[in-house]
């Protein structure tokens, strides 16, 4: 039986809207867009519901994270045809985005039994510890680029240290980002009540932020939005961890061997069409290598096949709209127009763009300068390893960095000199596991992590216990 079959769908709350396929235009399902009334509804629900979850023994808890995990790797080819159609994602990635995803769910079955605390010394006679306990209703809130992995690194550690959880996934990916989750959990026994799925705007988001059960926002999105829900979070002064953009430098040192380095060039910025918040938007490549480089980064793309993922062998999809596509071209025409060189793509058909490679590119290009998030690789030259670091440095984001040199303990010196959440010696920089520390410095992010034991901060808050045998005695 399907997974997503109406059985197992999750109540959505709200009004109609459509999910549609980037590709074709085509509308794919309807599902119902929530409103603030639902999503106040649905927290005051989650948190009825956590309390009995909290009591739940860890290994219970740890068993339904196990079987959502099995389930999501059992229904893989219905879920990467959603990520494939919905999000306009190369099958590769959409296996990606399962296997990651059961990798998150089974992760989070091991923290449910992570030791909970610390037993502290005491100056007076009794028992001192802390312990970590669920922080209550989790809001989650998801862009939608990879859904499924960026809803699941939230919504499976949350559960399965106690949590209820609200998620609200981005309309344009409300079912592989949000359905989809719901659906899996509910096949895996999570009790009720405690998953709501609300595909929302940005008005149900900021309900969600200052929801009075929500206690923990999970943001993964834009700088700009990041602002706003960090802003409406503290008002409420509730703790909003914030994964935001990225302009990721992707360095290439005098030394560097290119027939090595070329594969991951083009993955840095072609990867799903660019539209990853770790995708290198900044190629500063030495002096040396830069006329060879741009020409090998050229010929690759304009090899690449972009198109129907769904229907045709391309190694690129389309951007997920029309105003996405609009904003691509227009960083793209406005660094021409301010002098960088054309050296392959630059052109579109529908959503469909074709990889770019933009040469010269400096401080007036607003390709280079800003975040693109389409498939656009901007590259500019250095002469000495300080002006690389400089130019590494001149952003306001800190999200990752790639350093591609012969010399390895060089890279690991020089990277000592930018700061950056996530650092790739010999690779590029789009790269995810669950059991790593996820997070950016910056405008990238509040410096908070996903993943691994990191989780266990995000998701928990800690309580100070102390116990005497007897009443203790003050000079009172
Ligand atoms: P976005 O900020 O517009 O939307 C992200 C989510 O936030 C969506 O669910 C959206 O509906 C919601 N939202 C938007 N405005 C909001 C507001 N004011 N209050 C509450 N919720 C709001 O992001 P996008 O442009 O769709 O996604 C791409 C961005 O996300 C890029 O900047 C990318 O770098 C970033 N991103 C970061 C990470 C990371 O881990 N650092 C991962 C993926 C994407």
């Amino acid at each position: 039986m399907p997974l997503l079959d109406p059985a197992h769908r999750p109540t959505l709350h709200g009004g109609g809207a459509t999910a549609v396929e980037p590709a074709t235009g085509e509308p794919l399902a309807s599902f119902t867009l929530a409103a603030p009334a639902d999503v106040e509804s649905a927290a005051a629900e989650a948190a009825a519901a956590q309390r009995s979850w909290a009591r739940t023994p860890y290994t219970e808890r740890a068993a339904v994270l196990r079987r959502a995990g099995d389930l999501i790797t059992e229904h893989a080819a219905e879920l990467s045809e959603w990520i494939i159609r919905e999000a306009g994602s190369v099958p590769g990635k959409a296996e990606f985005e399962i296997r990651t995803a059961a990798e998150e769910c089974y992760e989070a079955a091991a923290l449910a039994h992570h030791p909970l605390g610390q037993v502290l010394p005491s100056a007076a006679p009794r028992l001192s510890y802390a312990t970590r306990v669920p922080a209550g209703v989790v809001g989650v809130i998801a862009p939608f680029n990879v859904p499924l992995v960026l809803a699941m690194r939230s919504v499976a550690p949350a559960l399965a240290l106690g949590n209820a959880v609200v998620l609200k996934p981005d309309p344009r990916t409300a079912v592989c980002g949000g359905h989809a989750v719901a659906a899996v959990f509910a096949a895996a026994g999570l009790p009720e009540g405690l998953l709501h799925v609300l595909p929302g705007g940005a008005e149900a988001g900021q309900a969600l932020v200052g929801d009075r059960h929500v206690r923990v926002i999970s943001f993964t999105g834009s700088t700009n939005a990041g602002r706003d829900v960090g802003a409406l979070a503290a008002r409420h002064l509730k703790r909003a961890h914030l994964e935001l953009g990225g302009n990721s430098a992707f360095l290439v040192l005098e030394d560097a061997d290119l027939d090595a380095a070329m594969s991951a060039a083009a993955w840095a910025s072609f990867f799903h069409q660019g539209q990853i918040c770790m995708s290198s938007g900044r190629h500063l490549v030495h002096a040396s290598l830069y006329e060879e480089y741009i020409e090998r980064l050229a010929a690759k793309a304009d090899s690449l096949a972009v198109g129907d993922p769904y229907r045709e062998d391309v190694q690129l999809g389309p951007v997920i709209d029309r105003g996405q596509r609009d904003r691509v071209h227009g960083l793209v025409e406005a660094s021409t127009a301010a002098g960088a060189r054309l050296a392959a793509g630059g052109s579109h058909r529908e959503l469909f763009y074709r990889p770019t490679v933009l040469a010269d590119v400096d401080d007036r290009s607003p390709a280079y300068a800003e975040e693109v998030f389409g498939p656009v690789a901007p590259v500019r030259k250095f002469h000495t390893t300080d002006e690389a670091v400089a130019l590494a440095n001149d952003t306001a984001y800190g999200l990752a960095l790639g350093v591609v040199t012969r010399d390895t303990a060089r890279a690991l010196e020089l990277a000592e000199r930018i700061p950056t959440g996530l650092l790739h010696i010999n690779d590029q920089t789009v790269n995810d596991e669950p059991v790593a520390p996820m997070g950016g410095l910056a405008a990238s992010g509040t410096g908070a992590h996903f993943g691994g034991t990191a989780n266990l901060d995000a998701f928990t808050e800690t309580r100070w216990t102390t116990v005497r045998a007897t009443p203790a005695g003050y000079p009172l």
